[in-house]
């Protein structure tokens, strides 16, 4: 593994998203001097906050997988998770509503969900159900510490035992037929594969080594946090000040300077500078090397990734309330291939949508005012760099598409949504990109093969001996659990230190 060469004692991290946390509270605990700059008011990036009317909307994740990953930062810094979160397991993790009305919930518990699939898609499949998971098991065990949590900076870094074993047990053929070798129904089959979009990925597509994130989103537990999910950033900016690690909010990192190969120091938009002998990026990478470093040192991997699809978010604070509702809802159109041909392939919004729709409220009663609900209604929508078309016009669409969903949810299981809205935020792609995040994308450049592992973008700048990146648009990719990973291997290139978790309690 490549590590930064020469000093290391002062770091600074430019962002306090959940990636920049993480790196910074792993530094802290390897004895470096950390200062992470963060341009807004609050800590968590994408997994912000907005306060409206007594209503704490969360911005960015609503689903939190492998809560071990949280508590292996704070552990860095001899601190423990329960200390600092109230994590509750949430069950159902998801009620899935599909066109024909009916409906699967993915209970908590291996032998909970076995339960709910004999009784709603019959024994067999059950059965299936309980190979499927010690394949899912099996995938994670030999994907996390040789394929995940690793800096990679070559393809042969890959080759052995692991790589066999995974390619043994089919991992390297389509997602589909391998899930249909487990389970027979067709609703089934949806709700173990529709996670590929979250590497950004058709499930037609995907390769099955992705069902890893089936695994961490229908297996291992999807967890919630007292407080919402902007308690994550918040309980890791804490322990992180607590460790000694300054953090300056209000403060954008304009540039950073290089000189003879070195990032020698950040410059902010104030006109200060601060010198470091490493710079760790936590600003989204493709965003970072076009705005804040010296043109040209755009590495060609960076310059040619395809993005994920983006979304369209409706945060409403209401006086409604539906019966059928649970803490996530997946609601699953009719259409399905031709619902990711729309969005990846054509550039087009999606004509029979399949959405998420979350209402945290049910949960942590405390996040909006007495009898009053928080809702997060989440459409998949093209990125703004389609592979066909133009892309979409956000400042036309916007107030169209606002109707759209709110007529969607109320002829899907939520009469007179509209009615009952008190206060809305609705974030588009356009808004994606106005924060920075390149092609209008919030889940990243794409997990298609070519750009996942050793072929994303690296932790370690090829040219800039001591600049850092972390986050989703690095190794290992999006997500929670993985831009937390991202900050450790981040950290990693600092100390070469290697891959070790402190002990520590684990939550919840
Ligand atoms: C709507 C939505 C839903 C999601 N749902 C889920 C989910 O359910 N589960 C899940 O696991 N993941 C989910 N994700 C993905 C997850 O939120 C992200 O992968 C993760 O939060 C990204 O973290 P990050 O550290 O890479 O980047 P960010 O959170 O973007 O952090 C980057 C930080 O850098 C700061 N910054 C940028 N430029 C500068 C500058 N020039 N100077 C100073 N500071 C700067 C930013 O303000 C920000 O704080 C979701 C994302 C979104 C947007």
């Amino acid at each position: 593994m490549r590590t930064v060469v020469g000093r290391t004692d002062a770091v600074v991290v430019v962002g306090a998203g959940l990636g920049g946390l993480s790196a910074a509270l792993h530094l802290a605990g390897a004895g470096r001097h950390v200062t992470v700059l963060e341009r807004e008011a609050v800590p968590g990036g994408r997994c912000g906050l907005i306060r409206d009317h007594g209503y704490h909307f969360d911005t960015g994740p609503t689903v939190l997988t492998m809560p071990d990953l949280l508590a292996a930062p704070l552990n860095a810094v001899g601190q423990d998770l329960p200390d600092w979160l109230t994590l509750h397991r949430l069950d159902p993790a998801y009620r899935a509503r599909f066109a024909d009305g009916s409906t699967i919930d993915v209970r908590a518990g291996v032998d909970a969900m076995a339960d709910e699939i004999a009784a709603t898609c019959g024994s067999r499949d059950a059965d299936g159900y309980r190979r499927l998971v010690t394949y899912l098991r099996r995938l994670y065990e030999i994907e996390m510490p040789h394929f995940i949590d690793r800096n990679l900076d070559s393809p042969l870094q890959l080759a052995g035992m692991p790589l066999a074993r995974l390619v043994a047990m089919g991992a390297f053929r389509r997602l589909g037929p391998k899930l249909a070798s487990f389970v027979r129904d067709e609703r089934l089959r949806r709700l173990f594969s529709f996670q590929a979009m979250y590497a950004g990925l058709a499930p037609a597509q995907a390769l099955a080594i992705y069902a890893v994130i089936t695994y961490m989103d229908t297996v291992a537990g999807v967890y919630f946090p007292e407080g919402g999910m902007h308690a994550m950033p918040r309980a890791l900016a804490g322990a992180a000040a607590r460790a000694g690690v300054q953090i300056r909010y209000g403060t954008r990192v304009a540039r950073i300077e290089v000189s003879g190969g070195r990032a020698s120091a950040v410059l902010t938009a104030a006109g200060e500078r601060i010198p470091a002998d490493v710079v760790v990026v936590n600003a989204d990478l493709p965003t970072a090397y076009a705005e804040l470093l010296p043109p040209g040192y755009t590495p060609r991997r960076a310059r040619r990734l395809r993005y994920s699809p983006s979304a369209v978010v409706l945060h409403a604070g209401s006086s409604a309330s539906f019966p059928a509702a649970a803490h996530h809802v997946i609601e699953f159109g009719a259409a399905w291939d031709r619902t990711f041909a729309e969005i990846i392939d054509r550039g087009e919004l999606m004509s029979d949508p399949s959405f998420l729709l979350t209402t945290p409220t049910l949960t942590d009663p405390s996040l909006a005012p007495p009898e009053r609900h928080l809702y997060c209604a989440l459409f998949p929508a093209p990125n703004l760099a389609p592979r066909r078309g133009r892309p979409i016009d956000w400042e036309r669409e916007r107030g169209r598409y606002r109707d759209r969903i709110v007529a969607m949810l109320e002829a899907r299981g939520c009469p007179g949504f509209g009615d009952g809205i008190e206060c809305e935020h609705l974030v588009t792609p356009a808004d994606w990109r106005a924060a920075g995040l390149a092609a209008g994308a919030p889940f990243a450049a794409s997990h298609r093969f070519g750009q996942t592992g050793p072929f994303r973008p690296a932790t370690l700048d090829r040219r800039v001996e001591n600049l850092v990146f972390t986050g989703s648009n690095t190794q290992p990719g999006v997500g929670v659990p993985m831009v937390l990973v991202s900050g450790r291997l981040a950290a990693q290139r600092v100390t070469g230190a290697g891959p070790a978790r402190a002990p520590g309690r684990m939550g919840p």
